[in-house]
């Protein structure tokens, strides 16, 4: 094993999978990390996990599609060595009411969140067997555990990673991989800056710790999840929601 086990962070140039890329390099990793549109954006997350001490590989990669993922994988591991770790972060929504909800904003939705962490577990997956070491982590919602409404895209897609998640780990426990998914409720980032101020007043008053969560208190989960702290937990999804559940 490398000095700096690779960590691979889809959607790493802003929010979430930022915050899991500092963190991870802090942790001790060198860093791939992948962005759709954000060049700028993901080149401060570069200087900061660089700030870190890690090396950084960060290029475009749109994880709906199979060739680039296949592309940027082998890339990464041509600069940096086999991924240790992978997190399949990167998502969207794209909000309606099913009956308003286009065609292509299903379709989107489900190619980003869902196959997109089918592409990029495909493509490194296999590496990790060989070598019969590896951790998968994969960023869900809690929309995804109770269901949401004018999200039910999303919060199928991200039910859908919450089986997989399960699904897999059954597959590769016996090569000594574990995969786990957390489950995120209400976080401050871009994603959830649009929200009216009714939806934003109603969520607080749901949740019991009174408060959205930060950035850091996801990063955190995930790098216990990736430690060996937690070298007996698979199969799980981890919810990390300030209470929040309905
Ligand atoms: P965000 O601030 O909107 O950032 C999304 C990231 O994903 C960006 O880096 C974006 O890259 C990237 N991305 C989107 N589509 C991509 C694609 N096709 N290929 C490659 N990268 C792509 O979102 P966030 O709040 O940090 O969310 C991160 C993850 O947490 C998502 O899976 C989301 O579903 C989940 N989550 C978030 C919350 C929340 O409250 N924020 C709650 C539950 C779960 P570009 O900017 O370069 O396009």
């Amino acid at each position: 094993m490398p000095d700096r086990p690779l960590a691979l962070v889809t959607g790493a140039s802003r929010g979430i999978g930022r915050g899991i890329a500092v963190r991870l390099a802090e942790e001790g990793h060198d860093i791939a990390l992948c962005y759709r549109f954000g060049k700028d954006a993901a080149e401060e997350t570069r200087q900061a996990v660089q700030a870190a001490g890690a090396r950084c590989f960060a290029d475009r990669c749109d994880v709906t599609d199979a060739g680039e993922v296949e592309q940027f994988v082998a890339a990464a591991e041509a600069a940096l060595g086999p991924v240790a770790v992978l997190v399949n972060n990167a998502g969207i929504t794209r909000d309606n009411p099913l009956v308003l909800m286009p065609p292509e904003d299903w379709n989107e939705v489900i190619a980003t969140n869902l196959t997109g962490t089918y592409h990029f577990t495909h493509s490194v997956a296999f590496g990790q067997m060989k070598r019969r070491n590896g951790v998968i982590v994969n960023v869900s919602s809690v929309a995804g555990v109770y269901g949401s409404a004018t999200q039910t895209n999303y919060a199928a897609s991200k039910g859908g990673v919450n089986i997989l998640t399960r699904s897999l780990s059954r597959e590769l426990g016996r090569y000594g991989i574990r995969v786990n998914a957390v489950a995120p409720g209400f976080i401050e980032t871009d994603m959830t800056q649009d929200l009216s101020e009714k939806v934003r007043k109603k969520a607080l008053e749901t949740i019991p710790l009174r408060a959205f969560g930060e950035v850091a208190h996801v990063a955190d989960l995930v790098a216990f999840l990736v430690s060996d702290r937690a070298a007996y937990i698979t199969g799980q999804t981890v919810q990390v929601d300030g209470g929040y559940s309905q």
